[in-house]
């Protein structure tokens, strides 16, 4: 279902001291803010402390993961799998440009880890984006993510949540235009269908947000370096919800 989605991905920072401070201060930064879903995403050794933070009874945020293993078990020294994390993650990142450049992965892993969440009923925030940019480019995702969909229930397209995220935005304080980024999310849509949450990622500040996210093709953003500062992300949220809700 189309929602406000505001995800911020900690990458691997911080240690539990910063991110128990930093979860409750988000945490009671959104209390009031309604028409929002906040997710943070931390280092998974994190994931549990901030799940008592959180608490069960919150729908407005929740958990996600940073990534999982596409097996439930066995002997895979090292991975943590979304069987295991799904009593306290509603959704998990998958196919982040990191993961794909630092790690290998690629379209198969992209579509086996998405199988796997959606098996243990966790959402998969799907990270798809061009490396470079050019007249073009912009058409590559939705091609990218047509790739990392193969072997994925249609039926199923409706459960998952992608983030547009053209490589070349992530951590350069160089964000797309408003307008490439609904190019871009226009032809993802036509893979995914409408049902399906689009968010944009790279470079998204509190100032830069609502352009963002008062565009009708947009339902929210995948917040990287920002998310680690709460007051900067308290606001992001809030000049999210300010913008929907003035469209
Ligand atoms: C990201 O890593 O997904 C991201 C969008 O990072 P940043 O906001 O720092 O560009």
């Amino acid at each position: 279902m189309r929602r406000l989605i505001i995800a911020g991905n900690w990458k691997m920072n911080g240690d539990l001291a910063d991110a128990e401070v930093l979860t409750t201060m988000v945490k009671n930064g959104v209390a009031n803010l309604s028409g929002l879903e906040m997710v943070i995403c931390p280092p998974s050794l994190f994931l549990f402390p901030l799940s008592e933070i959180i608490g069960k009874n919150l729908k407005h945020i929740s958990l996600g993961s940073q990534n999982i293993y596409h097996e439930d078990k066995g002997a895979f020294t090292g991975e943590i799998s979304g069987a295991m994390i799904k009593k306290i993650c509603r959704y998990t990142i998958i196919g982040h440009s990191e993961r794909r450049e630092y790690f290998g992965e690629d379209s198969e892993d992209v579509s086996d880890k998405t199988k796997a969440a959606i098996r243990n009923k966790i959402i998969p925030i799907i990270c798809v984006g061009e490396k470079k940019k050019t007249a073009e480019s912009y058409k590559d995702a939705a091609k990218e993510l047509k790739r990392d969909l193969k072997g994925v229930d249609k039926s199923d397209y409706a459960k998952l949540v992608v983030s547009y995220e053209p490589v070349w935005a992530i951590g350069t304080g160089r964000a797309a235009t408003p307008e490439y980024a609904a190019k871009a999310i226009t032809l993802i849509r036509e893979v995914v269908g409408l049902k399906t949450p689009v968010l944009y990622g790279g470079s998204v500040d509190a100032e830069n947000i609502a352009g963002f996210t008062r565009r009708a093709e947009i339902d929210g953003a995948l917040v990287g370096g920002a998310s680690l500062k709460a007051k900067e992300f308290i606001k992001i949220c809030e000049n999210a919800v300010k913008s929907k809700s003035f469209a």
